[in-house]
C-alpha cells in the first residue's frame, strides 16, 4: 500500500510515529500550522514555529525517507485577538518561498466569532495576493454547519479565489455536498473519539464519490492516530473496493491537489 498523510501535527508527536508511517507505506506528509494545545502570547512564538515547521521537521522527517510539506497561518483558534493575528500573518510572507511550503492554512472558523471571520478574511487576501493555495479548518459538531456556510461565502466573496485551490477540511455527511458543490475538495479527518471513524468516512465516499476527495488523520497532541488512514483503506479492501480505486483516494487524490502548487513533489 502507498498513501499519503495531507493533514497531520508531527511537531505533537514522537519519531516512532514517523518510523510507523513510512513502514506502512507513507509517501508524504502534510502539515498545517495549528494550535499548539496553549494560546501563544506574542509574534515571536509563530515566528519560532514558523522556523520549526520550515526548517526543523522536515529534517526529523527526513530520517525517514519522508517528504514533509507545511502550511502557514495563525489558526481560528488564536484569532480571537485581532491584532495579533495581524501581527502573526505579517510574518508569513517571508516564509513563503521556503521549499516546503504549500500555501495557507489551517484557516477558517472555531467558535463562528466577528473577529475569526475577520481574521478569515485577512488569510484568504493574502493567499489570493501571493497565489497560494488554501486548507480550511471547518469548525465541530454543532457549530460545523453554520461555520462551513460562513467560510464558503467567505471564499466565494473574493473573485480572485479558484475553488479548486482550496480544500476543505473536516466534512463530514451534512457538510461535504456544499463543499463539493461549489468546486471545492473535500477532506475527512479520520478520529477515534469524534470527527468521522473509517466505517463514516467509507460511508461518505460510497455516497458522495471519491472525486474531490482526501482523507487525513489530523494526528496532533490529543487523541488521535497516526495511520488512520492505512486503517481506513483496510476497511475499504473490507468493503471490496478495487486496489486501484482505494489508490486513487489515498495517493493519487492528495497528489492532484497539492500538485497545484509546483513545489510539491512525491518520488
Ligand atoms: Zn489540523
Amino acid at each position: 500500500m502507498r498513501y499519503l498523510e495531507p493533514h497531520a501535527h508531527m511537531v505533537s508527536r514522537v519519531t516512532d510515529d514517523y518510523l510507523q508511517m513510512a513502514t506502512a507505506g507513507c509517501a508524504a506528509i502534510c502539515e498545517p500550522a495549528f494550535w499548539a494545545g496553549f494560546d501563544r502570547c506574542s509574534p515571536q512564538g509563530f515566528y519560532d514555529y514558523f522556523c520549526q515547521l520550515t526548517e526543523h521537521e522536515p529534517k526529523r522527517a527526513a530520517k525517514y525517507g519522508l517528504p514533509h510539506y507545511c502550511w502557514l497561518c495563525i489558526n481560528p483558534k488564536e484569532s480571537e485577538d485581532v491584532q495579533l493575528a495581524e501581527e502573526v500573518i505579517g510574518l508569513i510572507p517571508q516564509f513563503l518561498d521556503r521549499p516546503n511550503v504549500l500555501g495557507i492554512g489551517e484557516i477558517g472558523l472555531n467558535k463562528n466569532s466577528r473577529n475569526e471571520l475577520r481574521v478569515l478574511e485577512r488569510h484568504i487576501d493574502l493567499a489570493a495576493r501571493t497565489d497560494q493555495l488554501i486548507l480550511v479548518h471547518t469548525p465541530h459538531l454543532e457549530d460545523k454547519l453554520k461555520g462551513t456556510r460562513l467560510i464558503l461565502d467567505a471564499l466565494k466573496a473574493d473573485s480572485r479565489i479558484q475553488p479548486d485551490r482550496v480544500i476543505i477540511d473536516h466534512v463530514e455527511e451534512h457538510t461535504v455536498r456544499m463543499v463539493l458543490d461549489r468546486g471545492h475538495w473535500a477532506g475527512m479527518t479520520l478520529y477515534p473519539i469524534s470527527k468521522c471513524s473509517s466505517a463514516r468516512a467509507v460511508d461518505i465516499l460510497e455516497n458522495f464519490g471519491s472525486e474531490r476527495l482526501w482523507m487525513n488523520s489530523a494526528c496532533d497532541w490529543g487523541e488521535s492516530v497516526p495511520l488512520a488512514v492505512p486503517h481506513t483503506a483496510l476497511e475499504m479492501r473490507r468493503r471490496a473496493w478495487t486496489a486501484d480505486a482505494i489508490d486513487q483516494v489515498i495517493y493519487r487524490n492528495p497528489i492532484r491537489f497539492l500538485s497545484q502548487c509546483p513545489k510539491f513533489k512525491v518520488t
